[in-house]
C-alpha cells in the first residue's frame, strides 16, 4: 500500500492555511489589502472564497474597464494563446502590425511602441524625449531636463520614484536619476517659468489619479500645449489611468481638444487580462529609436497584441467612452445628492471619481473597510479620498447599490 508522503522540500499546504496567512508569511509586505479573498469575477462583480458577491468599484486601478472576464476578450485571449503567444520582437508576427495601426489611428498618434507595464511606457517616453532633445533640439549631451508635475504617479521604477513628490515612494530607494524637476500641477505660468533651453519634455497626467483624482483647472491642458509649442518642449500625457474612455473621452486630453506629442497608455489596454502598455508619439519623436536602442522581451507579443486589439475594438463596439461619460455623470450626481456632511467634495470626470471624506469622521480606509462589509469593494487613495472607478460596463442599478452602501456606511460612522 502506498501512502502519499509529500516531499520534504515541497510540503503541501495544510488544510486551514488561509490564503491571507500564506501571503503574510511568504510574500513581501508591500501592500495592505482589504481582508477579502477573491476567487472569481464577472462583469462589475467579484466573488470571494465564501461565495459572497461584491460590486467592484475600483476595477484594478482602472485596468478592468471592460469588466471581469469579458467573454469577447477571454475568447481573443484563449484563441491567440492556443495559436501563438510569445515570440519576442526578433521576428514579425501577424498580430502586432494591425494592433499598432488600430492604436495609432484611434488616438491620432503617428506611431506606437508596445511595452507591458505602465511604468515601462513612461520609461520609454523618458528615453524618447531625451534622445529627441539631443538629436533634434540640440540640447548639449547629458543636459536634457524633463519637467514633471507635483503629485505625479508614473509607476515604481527607481527613475520614476526619483521624481515623485510622495516621500514614502522615495524613502530608502535613492540615489535617484538626475534630470527631472517638478512644477505645481494645474499651474501653467509655473510651467513656463521652469522651462530652460535644456527642457526636453513636460510629462503630465491630465487628471492625477493616484494623487487623489485631482482635476486641474479648465484650460490648463490647452495652456500647457501652447507653452510647449512656444518653447519647443514635448508635451507628454501620461494617460495610463485616464486613457481609453475612463474619463468619458477616449483620451482625457480630448476634453480640451489637445493633442500631445507623446502619450502613454496601459492599464485598460490589456482588457483586464494582461499587462499591455504603449508609448505613442509623433513621427520625429519615435524616429529617435533605432534597432538596439530599446526593447522588451514581452513587449508587443502576439498574445498581448491580440488582446489589446480586441479591447480597442470592444471599446468602440460597446460605445464605452460615451457610457463612461453618462454613467460617470449619473454617479457624481447621485453622490452629490447625498449631501452628506462627511463628504467634503466629490470630484472627477467620467467614471474616475474621488469622494473626499472629512478626516474627523473617518479615514478613507475605514470607509473602504466598511464598504467591503456592505458588498462594495474599492480602495482609498491619499488617506482622505475614496476612489470610485468601476468597470465602464457598470449599470445604473449597480451604481445605485454602491451609492446606497456608501450612504449606510457614512451613517454608521458619523
Ligand atoms: C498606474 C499608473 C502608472 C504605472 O503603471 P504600472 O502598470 O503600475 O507600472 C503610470 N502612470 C499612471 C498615470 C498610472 O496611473
Amino acid at each position: 500500500m502506498h501512502t502519499a508522503t509529500p516531499h520534504a522540500a515541497f510540503p503541501a499546504a495544510a488544510p486551514g492555511d488561509a490564503p491571507i496567512a500564506l501571503e503574510a508569511q511568504y510574500g513581501a509586505h508591500n501592500y495592505h489589502p482589504l481582508p477579502v479573498v477573491l476567487t472569481r469575477g464577472a462583469g462589475a462583480y467579484l466573488f470571494d472564497d465564501a461565495g459572497r458577491r461584491y460590486l467592484d468599484m475600483m476595477s484594478a486601478y482602472s485596468a478592468v474597464s471592460f469588466g471581469h472576464s469579458h467573454p469577447v476578450l477571454v475568447r481573443a485571449l484563449t484563441e491567440q494563446a492556443g495559436r501563438l503567444a510569445v515570440t519576442s520582437r526578433a521576428f514579425h508576427t501577424d498580430q502586432l502590425g494591425p494592433f499598432l495601426q488600430r492604436l495609432s489611428r484611434m488616438t491620432g498618434m503617428a506611431r506606437a511602441l508596445p511595452m507591458n507595464s505602465g511604468a515601462e511606457a513612461v520609461e520609454t517616453a523618458i528615453k524618447a524625449a531625451r534622445k529627441w532633445a539631443y538629436k533634434v533640439k540640440r540640447v548639449p549631451e547629458g543636459q536634457a531636463q524633463i519637467l514633471v508635475a507635483e503629485g505625479n504617479f508614473a509607476g515604481r521604477t527607481t527613475t520614476i520614484v526619483g521624481f515623485s513628490s510622495e516621500a514614502q515612494y522615495r524613502d530608502g530607494f535613492g540615489p535617484f536619476a538626475p534630470g527631472f524637476a517638478s512644477v505645481p500641477f494645474g499651474d501653467a505660468p509655473a510651467l513656463e517659468a521652469a522651462i530652460t533651453p535644456h527642457t526636453a519634455a513636460f510629462i503630465v497626467e491630465p487628471i492625477q489619479g493616484e494623487a487623489g483624482i485631482v482635476v486641474p483647472p479648465a484650460g490648463y491642458l490647452k495652456a500647457v500645449r501652447e507653452i510647449c509649442n512656444r518653447h519647443n518642449v514635448l508635451m507628454i500625457c501620461d494617460e495610463v489611468q485616464t486613457g481609453l474612455g475612463r474619463t468619458g473621452a477616449l483620451l482625457a486630453c480630448d476634453h480640451e481638444g489637445v493633442k500631445p506629442d507623446g502619450l502613454t497608455l496601459g492599464k485598460a489596454l490589456g482588457g483586464g487580462l494582461l499587462p499591455v502598455s504603449a508609448f505613442l508619439a509623433r513621427d520625429d519623436v519615435m524616429a529617435q529609436f533605432t534597432p538596439g536602442d530599446h526593447g522588451s522581451t514581452f513587449g508587443g507579443n502576439p498574445l498581448a497584441a491580440a488582446v489589446g486589439h480586441a479591447a480597442l475594438s470592444l471599446l468602440e463596439r460597446e460605445q464605452l467612452v460615451q457610457r463612461a461619460a453618462d454613467q460617470g455623470a449619473y454617479l457624481m450626481a447621485r453622490l452629490r445628492a447625498l449631501a452628506h456632511p462627511a463628504i467634503t467634495e466629490v470630484r472627477g470626470r467620467g467614471l474616475l471619481v474621488g469622494v473626499v471624506i472629512d478626516p474627523r469622521v473617518a479615514s478613507a480606509r475605514q470607509v473602504c473597510e466598511a464598504l467591503m462589509h456592505e458588498g462594495v469593494l474599492t480602495k482609498d487613495t491619499h488617506h482622505t479620498v475614496v476612489r470610485l472607478a468601476p468597470p465602464l460596463v457598470i449599470e445604473r442599478e449597480q451604481i445605485d447599490v454602491a451609492v446606497q452602501a456608501l450612504a449606510r456606511v457614512l451613517r454608521s460612522l458619523a
